[in-house]
């Protein structure tokens, strides 16, 4: 993963499909934190004697977030016009990363996913 801007926390790799974004949140909803012991998946693990071992995360109960509600993405930059290129592929501004935009598990329909950049896509034939 490249850190072009590491003061940006790349929390999201896909959107969460129970997440709305909306106009009215301006496509960053409030969500309750990734639970910062498990990272948000619920589960650690740990090497014990040359085995792997997985349990269930003391500190959510599972449950994948702590109790503190947290603005889904950490940027708040302003939004950039970016050219489209054939296809509906666009680079992000912001991280570098290339995505299109009919891929709605990366891009909001404003933000990009990775990083939380607003974007205005211009032009292009997508
Ligand atoms: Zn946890
Ligand atoms: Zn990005």
């Amino acid at each position: 993963m490249r850190l072009d801007r590491p003061f940006i926390k790349f929390r999201h790799l896909t959107l969460d499909r129970d997440v709305a974004f909306t106009d009215a949140n301006d496509h960053n909803p409030t969500v309750f934190e990734d639970c910062p012991s498990c990272r948000g998946t619920g589960r650690r693990g740990e090497v014990r004697e040359n085995e792997h071992i997985s349990y269930v995360c003391g500190v959510c109960g599972g449950s994948r977030h702590s109790q503190q509600r947290v603005p889904y993405f950490d940027n708040d930059a302003p939004t950039v016009d970016v050219a489209v290129a054939s296809g509906g592929w666009i680079t992000c501004p912001c991280c570098r990363w290339r995505f299109t935009l009919s891929d709605h598990r990366v891009w909001t329909g404003r933000r990009h996913a990775r990083c939380g950049q607003k974007i205005r896509p211009v032009g292009g034939d997508a």
